[in-house]
């Protein structure tokens, strides 16, 4: 039996980092895991339940009742599939505060790690190199300019019907990463061992045919 991989893929807000994942899972027929699903998830529990991220004893029952699960591509929120739900501009702002909380990084960070524990498996986010799955074969930082970012970021948006400027799109960016950067438990930073892949100026596809091939030298195959 060939072996399967463990793939992580981290790096700053709209850098690509879903779509890349799950073509490179297809491609190599692994599982994707999008952990930054599962804080949107806890992020929108915490709106229902109409608890602030500051609420510390607020957050510990909102953990305590909730289940979330990732599977198949679907975010489901105590089995509700939430999968659109996450990604509004609300929960969006709110993400990145409730993913500095240490107690709701230690209930993802341990979901998190059986999920990736059999191997076979892509997962994105900003700590799975460093923190959750530092063991894994395959680091990929991926990156881009910010203006590129913001760019993809304000085409998404307005696909889903949501009319942002390219200075609020920026600004939302700029904000969730420097949080990200600067939280004390599980920060965005690049693993000593991650190979870094700048997506400024290359298509899904071209970043998607460069990780499958830095998989596939690993396995010692050509084709997947
Ligand atoms: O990947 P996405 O942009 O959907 O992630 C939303 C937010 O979740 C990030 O801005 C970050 O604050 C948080 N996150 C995290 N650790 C992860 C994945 C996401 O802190 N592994």
């Amino acid at each position: 039996m060939t072996k399967r991989l463990t793939i992580t893929i981290d790096g700053p807000a709209g850098a690509g980092k879903s779509t890349v994942a799950r073509c490179v899972a297809e491609r190599l027929g692994y599982t994707y895991v999008d952990t930054g699903a599962m804080y949107r998830a806890v992020a929108l529990q915490a709106v229902r339940m109409g608890i602030s991220p500051q609420d510390e004893e607020g957050m510990s029952r909102l953990l305590e009742e909730t289940s979330i699960v990732y599977r198949s591509g679907r975010t489901l929120l105590n089995g509700e599939d939430v999968s659109e739900a996450i990604r509004t501009p609300q929960v969006t702002a709110l993400v990145s505060e409730v993913a500095c909380i240490p107690l709701v990084r230690a209930f993802l960070v341990e979901c998190q790690r059986q999920m990736g524990a059999e191997g076979g498996v892509v997962m994105d986010g900003r700590d799975v190199g460093t923190v959750i799955l530092p063991e894994a074969e395959l680091k990929i930082f991926l990156t881009a300019s910010l203006a590129e970012r913001a760019r993809r970021r304000q085409l998404e948006w307005q696909e889903k019907g949501v009319e942002a400027s390219r200075e609020e799109v920026e600004q939302e960016i700029r904000a969730r990463d420097k949080m990200d950067r600067e939280r004390e438990v599980g920060p965005l930073r690049i693993a000593d061992d991650a190979i870094i892949i700048d997506s400024t100026e290359l298509d899904v596809d071209e970043v998607v045919d460069q990780i499958v091939q830095l998989a596939l030298a690993i396995k010692g195959e050509d084709t997947p």
